[in-house]
């Protein structure tokens, strides 16, 4: 008795940084001809049955993670993006008085362990790791202090940029929402403290971005009720927050991974269409 009540508070204490409430991870998977969302505990995926957002129930079937095809953990309407939204990657530049939006589509949107694939024309194309809020029900024109409620988890994302085509086209159109330049997941969690989650960015098994997301300029609570005051959010839209520090050049071979503190990893390797 005594052990196992040691046991929860050391549990407890080890995850008090990260989460505010339980924390569940959510995945959407293929198996056997059937996609269904889950909730994965260890190398277990317990089954749900119904829309995630709109209060599944588990079916009482289990299968392992080994055994599934992990899909992008959600099919939002909306993808939408900010930029510059931390200090180190604006470098001297002063922050702006709100959030710079951006949009990308649906079709950007790839799965951990799918390729991103670089347009045959593509020649400056860079990763940008993210933490990315996914909506859990309708918001439009909420308050900051409301917003939260809005919010359903937090997943990882790759915001994957060809910088020439940002700097010289009319719009950010093929640059940041070209098909597969939106990797997202492994899975969505809820629960934790998303304010203050460690963001990292590997290159070739490389570390070449790590913040925490209690440096954002524009936190999530900032984000959502500012979207929402002129687009209407709809549960399973997702909003990629912004990337820190530097970021590098990608090509053909390449893997990269964005791992979000209790997220985990999204894992994505790199090709070039010829
Ligand atoms: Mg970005």
């Amino acid at each position: 008795m005594r052990h196992a009540a040691v046991l929860t508070l050391a549990c407890a204490l080890s995850s008090s940084v990260a989460a505010q409430g339980p924390v569940t991870k959510y995945v959407r998977y293929s198996h056997g001809g059937a996609t269904s969302y889950g909730i994965l505990e260890g190398d277990q995926i317990r089954e749900l049955r119904g829309d995630l957002f709109a209060t599944p129930s588990p079916t009482g079937r289990s299968v392992k993670l080994g055994d599934v095809r992990l899909l992008a953990p959600c099919q939002p309407a909306k993808v939408i993006a900010v930029g510059l939204n931390y200090q180190s990657h604006l470098g001297t530049r002063a922050p702006a008085a709100y959030p710079g939006l951006f949009a990308k589509f649906p079709t950007s949107i790839v799965a951990t362990g799918d390729d991103i694939v670089l347009p045959a024309d593509a020649k400056n194309t860079h990763y940008e790791g993210e933490l990315v809020i996914v909506i859990g029900r309708r918001a439009s024109k909420v308050s900051v202090s409301d917003a939260k409620a809005y919010v359903f988890g937090v997943t990882a994302g790759n915001d994957v940029s060809e910088r020439d085509w940002q700097r010289d086209d009319l719009q950010w159109f093929r640059a940041k929402a070209s098909d597969t330049f939106g990797p997202l997941g492994p899975a969505i969690v809820t629960g934790l403290n998303y304010d203050d989650l460690l963001l990292q960015t590997r290159l070739n098994g490389e570390v070449v971005q790590s913040e925490r997301t209690k440096d954002l300029i524009f936190n999530v609570a900032k984000i959502v009720s500012y979207v929402s005051q002129y687009v209407t959010l709809e549960p399973g839209d997702v909003i990629y927050t912004g990337t820190p520090q530097t970021t590098r050049q990608i090509k053909s071979g390449d893997v990269v991974e964005v791992e979000v503190e209790g997220v985990g990893v999204l894992r994505n390797r790199v090709t070039q269409a010829r």
